[in-house]
């Protein structure tokens, strides 16, 4: 016997009262494009869970993919028996024995949704139950912390069951909750908070500056490559790539040193704003971190946040490195961010800028730039864009945006 089906459930999706349709909608379609690598693969939206019909398939890259989907919280690998007793228990006993190890503890968790199955459900854990422990050497039922769990569903016109769970990634389906601009360096910490972002249900698309000649095509492939990563959670994700460098030799020669980088960041966040703006995201989402350098102070957060009203997200703003670090090896973005590359933010500044600038002061010398808005607007509109999803390259699905 081979496992046939997958059974998807939602956990938090559960809760969401009446947003629940539309959650699940988002999560079946999300899960349908995911699969599209395996077209003999069946999707089945059932109530509260989505049923998966192998059609022969192997299962472990099935589930791999499924593991990258938000909103999923258990993935669960199920044997399909007709709606018979006898046929249940065999089932169930074979289904037992794939997953059972050695000396342990199980129990029967039995459903019955269609209710017009003869058998009750209490009847069948005792039933099942029973058929498994006669024809099973050392095993005992334990109802509460059992090794394995059979999970066995009564529907309409089968029934599954199941006794090997993998988890799922948690969170909400994509799409579910609106859409914010993400900062993405080539660093560590930006792909992170974008994978973080899109784990709320948020959708993002990438906002880069760089700053050739002084930034190299490398380093702009690396984001563009960061980007594609996180397409296997996000679905389709636009990069918008500004050019930055004539803004950077202005803020060199016009700004005083110690302040640069806080006026440089002040200039990225006014551009970030209006691409945003002009792509309908309702937020901005970056990799800031509370930490000892001049960019990552509360100060510096104070005297740079001021020139945006729209929300900020941070999802790593307290995590320390190590956690980051973390997530990145977890989700395929570290061994990318450590590519070595330029960053157009420290090339063109000082080696010792200021940990706690002033807001006011960062006004005043902002207004040594007097064509400020100019520069801005000119940056919005010059910014390239290039369109990455997971299974496409950019030529033939550009216009699906
Ligand atoms: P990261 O690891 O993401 O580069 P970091 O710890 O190096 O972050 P900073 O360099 O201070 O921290 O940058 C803070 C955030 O500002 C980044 O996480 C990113 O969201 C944004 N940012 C920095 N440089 C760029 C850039 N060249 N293009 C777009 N966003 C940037
Ligand atoms: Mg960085």
């Amino acid at each position: 016997m081979n496992y046939d089906h997958i059974v998807v459930r939602y956990g938090e999706l559960s809760l969401k009262g009446k947003n629940r349709r539309h959650f699940e909608s988002q999560l079946f379609e999300t899960v349908k494009k995911k699969l599209k690598p395996f077209p003999a693969l069946k999707a089945m939206k059932a109530f509260d869970r989505i049923n998966i019909d192998l059609n022969g398939e192997d299962y472990s890259p099935v589930v791999k993919k499924l593991q990258e989907v938000f909103g999923i919280h258990a993935i669960s690998l199920a044997v399909k028996s007709e709606n018979d007793l006898e046929m249940i228990k065999a089932a169930a006993l074979e289904a037992f024995r794939k997953a059972n190890t050695g000396p342990g503890t199980f129990k029967i968790s039995a459903r019955r949704a269609y209710k017009h199955f003869p058998v009750g459900s209490q009847e069948l854990n005792r039933e099942v139950g029973a058929h498994i422990l006669i024809n099973t050497e050392n095993i005992t039922v334990d109802v509460h912390k059992p090794d394995i769990d059979v999970r066995i569903e009564v529907k309409e016109n089968a029934t599954y069951i199941s006794c090997i769970t993998f988890p799922g990634a948690g969170g909400l389906p994509v799409g579910v909750g609106g859409k914010a601009m993400l900062m993405l360096s080539g660093g560590i910490d930006s792909p992170v908070a974008g994978y973080l972002t899109l784990k709320r249900g948020v959708r993002i698309e990438g906002l880069h500056f760089h700053s050739p000649p002084f930034t190299s095509e490398r380093a702009k492939q690396k984001v563009v490559d960061l980007t594609q990563e996180l397409t296997r959670f996000g679905g389709k994700i636009k990069l918008h790539v500004v050019h930055f460098t004539e803004i950077q030799k202005i803020i060199k020669d016009k700004i005083p040193a110690s302040y640069s980088m806080t006026i440089m960041r002040r200039v990225m966040l006014r551009i970030a704003e209006q691409i945003a703006e002009k792509n309908n995201a309702m937020a901005i989402a970056n990799g800031e971190n509370l930490g000892q350098v001049a960019s990552q102070t509360m100060h510096s957060m104070y005297a740079i946040n001021e020139v945006t009203n729209m929300p900020i997200l941070r999802p790593v703003i307290t995590m320390d490195k190590i956690e980051i670090v973390d997530i990145a090896q977890k989700i395929g973005t570290f061994d990318i961010s450590i590519r070595p590359y330029e960053d157009c933010c420290t090339i063109f500044l000082p080696s010792a800028p200021k940990t706690k600038p002033k807001r006011e002061k960062a006004i005043r010398f902002e207004q040594y730039i007097e064509n400020l808005d100019e520069l801005v607007a000119r940056a919005v509109e010059q910014a390239e864009t290039i369109f990455l999803d997971e299974n496409k390259t950019t030529e033939e699905f550009s216009d699906l945006f």
